[in-house]
């Protein structure tokens, strides 16, 4: 239709087919599915193991230029890609997306299915509770963060004898460890196996986990933009007492249970991976993690319908997976690593899994290569670079522009000039892609704006910079149809063979990484440590931890430190405040400047659009 209507009278005029019905086209038996509601399931992991003989399909990563508030569309081209291949190509192929956090929902960027005539349907499942996940994570984390400041209160409060009796509970009469106990003695040196013949110091040394409270990085969560819980004091009630400090909630996707499950390659792993979070320092400096909480197992029970990857539908009927959401500055932003693995094996080897990346290319895909695919073994074919010309100009000098204020005529009007001074940023994203050995097709997502002068100018440039190939796509304004060339150009791409290769050697010291990505990625002359950054960096090395890829939590409005520098800035040293650690998640991640983990709700949120007909039942509002 012309205008385009909204993305939730779009999503509303389709009726999703049965998920039932969805689940049995692309293979999957009736026992390898659960089903949520009548258009959501939840998919078991035991199909990975009835198709482990069978190959993977193409593997396909959507990254953008480096993000503007203009918007770039990465979720709109990856639903129209897959709809444009398997609806119009007659190619197999499955979306993999992030479920989207209720905070940015509710607060600045609305849902996040893609949009017009390429999303993800219906689109308020997908953006509101979807299968309970992002609940799931919040409940798992909380009771971690409870089990923690519990046991400094228990501590302080019992003898060492009282503390191991409830510890070591009776077990028909006779003391008996649990297997993660039986762990914890052997990493203190005790090898024992009866609790009757521990020693007096054993005893007291395993009863005391003696947390530094000082050293607590374990934070609460909960999925809504609520900055007054950036900083709270907890433990102000009388039997508490002497147990008061400083805390934080953050958003919930900031867990980094969220960044284990979307790095997990199955359950055996995930439940490796809670055990190894570490939550704090104890006072003689040594990790302390889940496991020596005794928590992990009660984690895993409550993770286990979150790890099997959620099914959905786009618009054209074609299969998504919508599975994990996790953070792109502090964690790596990109869904989740099992989904992808299921995709590849249903889609068979001559299909495509399009999975997407958070941020642009310098983060969201440095990330993907680095972090995403070294946890999965997977190995990537192409990567679509999204742009558009709006945010191009933007970063060749164009005005800023204020949510609610009218696009100034710089963007609505034809400007080759800026087009062509913005391309730059365009072209270092192509080239930094090419640093891992992947083809390029950059897909430009075109909007009613753009003249033909503007969109010639940018595939050629893209095709100058070395991409494989440039197209424009039309999938909002006309669905899949409108990225048949996009779809094209993607499939003779993956025939090349990939080179896929990482960008360092994880066996190289903390900083030697760090460096690597500032200069070779972001194009930074070097970087700068803080004394705290090189002091963690000496803890992590010590403690071990030394050999885990870096997940860079830097600003994506720019390819520097300094979100107002567009384009292609030169010549910055990037400073590295602080540097902290996922050791569950397996990365260590330098703070480049301040990161918020809570973000705040603006002054006229999404919510005031947000509203239900309580006569139909519709959700109204959702973009
Ligand atoms: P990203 O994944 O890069 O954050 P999305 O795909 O979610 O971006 O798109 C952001 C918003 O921009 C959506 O509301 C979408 O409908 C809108 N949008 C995307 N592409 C176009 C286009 N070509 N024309 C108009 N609006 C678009």
């Amino acid at each position: 239709l012309s205008p385009v209507p909204s993305d939730i009278e779009i999503s509303r005029a389709q009726t999703p087919k049965a998920v039932e019905v969805l689940a049995k086209e692309i293979g999957l038996l009736a026992d390898e599915i659960e089903i949520y509601g009548k258009s959501k399931a939840k998919v078991r992991l035991s199909v990975l193991e009835r198709l482990r003989d069978q190959a993977d399909g193409k593997y396909v990563l959507v990254a953008g230029i480096t993000p503007t508030p203009l918007g770039e569309g990465k979720s709109t081209v990856t639903v129209g890609l897959v709809q444009a291949l398997t609806a119009h190509l007659n190619v197999n192929s499955f979306a993999c997306l992030r479920q989207p956090s209720q905070g940015p929902t509710f607060g600045v960027k609305g849902g996040a299915a893609g949009g017009g005539y390429a999303q993800v349907i219906p689109m308020e499942e997908f953006n509101l509770h979807l299968t309970g996940d992002i609940h799931a994570i919040t409940a798992a984390n909380n009771l971690l963060a409870a089990a923690i400041d519990t046991r400094i209160l228990h501590e302080n409060t019992q003898t060492d004898k009282a503390l191991y009796n409830r510890l070591v509970p009776l077990v028909n009469g006779v003391r008996a460890f649990s297997k993660i106990q039986l762990a914890r003695l052997k990493k203190l040196g005790i090898h024992k196996t009866d609790p009757s013949l521990l020693t007096e110091e054993e005893v007291n040394r395993f009863a005391r986990l003696s947390i530094d409270p000082a050293t607590i990085t374990w934070q609460r969560v909960l999925d809504t933009n609520d900055r007054f819980l950036r900083k709270i004091t907890i433990g102000l009630g009388k039997a508490e007492k002497g147990c008061s400090r400083q805390a934080q909630f953050d958003i919930a996707v900031a867990s980094e249970i969220m960044a284990v499950l979307a790095l997990t390659n199955g359950l055996p792993d995930m439940k490796e991976r809670l055990g190894r979070m570490v939550v704090a320092s104890d006072k003689s400096g040594r990790p302390v993690t889940a496991d020596d909480l005794g928590v992990t197992g009660a984690l895993t029970v409550l993770m286990k319908d979150a790890i099997k990857p959620n099914l959905m539908q786009t618009l054209e009927g074609t299969p998504v997976f919508v599975h994990a959401g996790p953070f792109a500055n502090i964690a790596h932003g990109n869904s989740s690593v099992l989904a992808d693995k299921i995709a590849l094996k249903l889609v068979g080897e001559e299909g495509f899994v399009v999975t997407e990346a958070g941020f642009g290319a310098d983060i969201g895909m440095e990330k993907f290569f680095n972090i995403k695919c070294r946890a999965s073994g997977l190995v990537p074919n192409v990567v679509v670079l999204v742009a558009t010309v709006r945010a191009l100009k933007m970063h060749g000098g164009g005005p800023n522009v204020t949510a609610g204020v009218p696009l100034k005529k710089e963007y609505t009007e034809e400007n080759v000039q800026l087009v062509a001074d913005g391309c730059c940023n365009l072209q270092k994203q192509i080239q930094i892609a090419q640093l891992f050995g992947v083809p390029v097709v950059v897909a430009l997502n075109v909007f009613k704006t753009d003249t033909r002068a503007e969109i010639d100018l940018v595939c050629e440039l893209a095709k100058r910079a070395g991409a494989f190939d440039a197209v424009p796509c039309h999938h909002w304004s006309v669905g899949g149809r409108g990225s048949v060339d996009l779809a094209r150009a993607v499939r003779e791409a993956a025939n090349k063979r990939s080179r896929f290769q990482f960008l360092y050697d994880v066996q190289l010291p903390i900083a030697e990484k760090i460096r690597t990505i500032a200069q070779a990625v972001y194009g930074a002359k070097d970087i700068e440590l803080s004394p705290e950054a090189e002091s963690k960096i000496d803890r992590y090395t010590q403690q071990g931890f030394g050999n885990l890829p870096i997940c860079m939590a830097k600003t994506h409005l720019s390819l520097s430190h300094e979100p107002d520098k567009k384009g292609v800035p030169r010549g910055f040293i990037l400073p590295i405040s602080d540097v902290r650690a996922s050791i569950g998640a397996g990365f260590i991640y330098p703070l480049v400047g301040t990161m918020s983990t809570m973000p705040g709700l603006p002054t006229r949120p999404c919510f005031y659009d947000i509203d239900l007909d309580t006569e139909t039942e519709q959700v109204q509002g959702l973009f």
